[in-house]
């Protein structure tokens, strides 16, 4: 593997979370949105002089290789995700040699350097399917990077597996994906974990695992607040699992009214794209805001005078403010200062003042190493 940076290439409905959801026969007559969005990473690799290596799912390559002539062509090392993302856990043996000498054959048709490294779909080579080794070897695989060395996750993941470079058989080596350091993480950062498709029993696993990963500090956002509203009783909330509702106009105000009734321990908004003014926000128990601009190509708007009469609501009622960007067609270009400062206050953790409220450090981000574990937000 040539890059530290890896990517998955693969569109939004072939990812395993949708299984159950859209079978991959109509996967053609879903929306291919894969394309543009690789070609926005393209452009900001390019831009920054960034060379990362793409895990390309054969399917997306046969569907539109030029795409992924393009990726070549600037630079980037293409990689296996094999044809279909069948995860090994799902699949027997014959099976996947089928998937993947397809992937492979495709990929190779269409790169003049040698595809030679692969990741499983869903991190799915665990210690249950190591009888894919002997076929990756077969295929010419000569590095992997799908062993996940985490042990809490109910579908993958190896626990302890090494953290560095290790030999899987004699000419396949493995490049563990590292995970080790304590980060935060978005939980469904592309979908709704609430959403009504989603299975009770799933989202509390999805708890679950977090209740168990408690190193990492989760950021769950939702905006089906009503089914968070309906399910609070039956989810193990923890210190380090914050929940947020997203709200864009007024309208969808009583997001926030959902949320607040929950036991959530640290509740956050997350009012991005934020696409009206929100002048009344009834901020009581709630414990960090974030704003941002829509961007991208079509994005809509946002006055500074919305985002300054928010500030000004947080401030008033003692709610760190977060301004993550004003966002727009060319969203770096127009960056994330509000009145010639930028804005990054958030909860800090574990500076409790004597009544067991914490104290919210203004204006600066916390810095990383002020922060435990322990999180008592402010009641
Ligand atoms: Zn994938």
């Amino acid at each position: 593997m040539r890059n530290h940076l890896t990517i998955d290439l693969e569109d939004w409905f072939c990812v395993s979370n949708f299984d159950a959801l859209i079978q991959r026969s109509s996967w053609a007559s879903c929306d291919f949105r894969v394309a543009d969005s690789t070609r926005r990473l393209l452009e900001l690799f390019d831009r920054r002089g960034v060379k990362a290596t793409f895990f390309v799912l054969g399917w997306v390559a046969e569907r539109d290789p030029a795409l992924i002539r393009e990726v070549a062509e600037a630079g980037h090392e293409i990689a296996c995700h094999g044809y279909g993302h069948e995860r090994l856990t799902q699949i027997d043996a014959p099976r996947f040699d089928a998937d993947l000498g397809r992937a492979l054959t495709v990929l190779r048709g269409l790169v003049d350097a040698p595809v030679v490294g692969y990741r499983a779909p869903s991190f799915s080579l665990t210690e249950r399917t190591l009888w894919a080794i002997p076929i990756l070897r077969k295929h010419g695989i000569r590095w992997d990077s799908s062993v996940f060395p985490f042990g809490g996750h109910p579908e993958y993941g190896v626990a302890r597996a090494p953290l560095s470079p290790y030999p899987l058989a004699d000419d396949l080596v493995e490049l563990p994906l590292s995970w080790k350091k304590p980060r935060t993480i978005f939980v469904n950062s592309m979908s709704d974990l609430f959403h009504q498709a989603i299975p009770v029993e799933f989202i509390q696993r999805v708890f679950d695992v977090m209740r168990r990963a408690n190193w990492h500090q989760y950021q769950v956002l939702t905006k089906r607040s009503q089914r968070l509203l309906d399910l609070d009783a039956c989810l193990n909330w923890q210190p380090h699992i914050w929940m947020g509702v997203s709200v864009e106009t007024q309208d969808y105000q009583f997001r926030i009214d959902h949320l607040r009734q929950t036991r959530a321990h640290t509740k956050f908004l997350s009012l991005e794209p934020l696409l009206g003014p929100l002048p009344h926000l009834d901020l009581t128990r709630i414990d960090w805001v974030i704003v941002g601009g829509e961007s991208g190509p079509g994005a809509r708007p946002m006055k500074p005078a919305w985002v300054t009469e928010i500030r000004d609501q947080c401030q008033a009622a003692g709610v760190p403010f977060f301004f993550k960007q004003w966002g727009g067609v060319h969203k770096v270009k127009n960056g994330r200062e509000l009145e010639g400062r930028t804005w990054d206050e958030m909860p800090c953790i574990g500076e409790t003042t004597t009544s067991g409220a914490v104290h919210f450090r203004r204006k600066t981000r916390c810095d990383k190493r002020s922060r435990s574990r322990e999180i008592v937000p402010v009641r």
